[in-house]
């Protein structure tokens, strides 16, 4: 689902990413993890082409996502080729980001409607349906700020799900929240994954990752240091630095 190859990025001078090669099965969970400033987030937002890459190729579901390749060369999209390109993959971010001026139901029904031209009443049937998931069935008439930063993120998963993504795409989707409400929007991500959605996750929940990652990916100073399933490259990391990563944060 995901193909990353030689992948570069730099801010200015400074190379964030050092050419990082990454296979994503379909229906798998990968957990990025790593210390902060390794490139986890800026990975994550490349395959979204949120951030433009410096060299190498990201294919989602075989397709380049904000370029297109001609004659071994990319070029990038215009802005509404790559939104289109981009609808493959839906994204959560730390930060929940909902539209505080409108309902829980019109934050996710907006984007299919504007961007996919959906049909209100069916979108908002399906809309309904996702709220259930997430166990917000009864909130659809709140406002963001009435809901706890749990039920936000919640919310801003089935926001991200209305879309019908290939892929979702999580970055630290429980780090801004108060200890008390991370395991909730853990809970909803298990389940997405017990379906069989991929997805690829930064975390520094390594519970999660143990519990729920097909794949563990273990990132320092812009490179992947070491991968593997999470019995691997948690239990029994090979590398000194995913040793020393470990043994800090464990
Ligand atoms: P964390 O766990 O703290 O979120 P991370 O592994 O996700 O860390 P990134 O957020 O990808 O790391 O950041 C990698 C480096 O890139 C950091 O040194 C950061 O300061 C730098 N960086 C990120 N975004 C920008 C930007 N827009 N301009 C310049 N530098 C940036």
């Amino acid at each position: 689902m995901v193909e990353a190859q030689g992948v570069r990025k730099s801010y200015g001078h400074l190379e964030i990413l050092k050419g990082i090669d990454l296979q994503v099965q379909r229906g798998s969970v990968t957990c990025l993890i790593g210390p902060s400033g390794s490139g986890k987030t800026t990975f994550l937002r490349c395959i979204n082409h949120l951030e433009k890459i410096n060299a190498g190729r990201i294919y989602v579901d075989d397709s380049l996502v904000g370029y297109t390749e001609r004659n071994g060369r990319l070029h990038e999209m215009k802005d509404k080729q790559t939104a289109i390109s981009r609808r493959a993959s839906g994204m959560v971010f730390q930060r929940f980001n909902l539209f505080p001026h409108m309902t829980i139901m019109e934050n996710i029904i907006e984007a299919p409607i504007q961007v996919q031209g959906r049909n209100r009443r069916e979108i908002t049937a399906e809309a309904q349906v996702l709220l259930d998931r997430v166990g917000l069935g009864d909130r659809g008439r709140s406002y963001p700020q009435e809901l706890s930063g749990g039920q936000q993120q919640r919310v801003a998963i089935a926001r991200a799900l209305a879309m019908k993504p290939k892929l979702m795409l999580f970055d630290e989707p429980t780090s801004a929240l108060d200890p008390e409400l991370v395991g909730e929007v853990l809970d909803v991500m298990k389940d997405l994954a017990e379906e069989g959605m991929t997805m690829v996750v930064v975390t520094h929940e390594l519970g999660f990752a143990r519990q729920v990652a097909d794949h563990v990916v273990f990132m320092d100073g812009g490179v992947v240091v070491e991968s593997g399933p999470p019995s691997e490259v948690l239990d029994n990391p090979q590398n000194e630095r995913t040793q020393a990563f470990l043994s800090k944060v464990l």
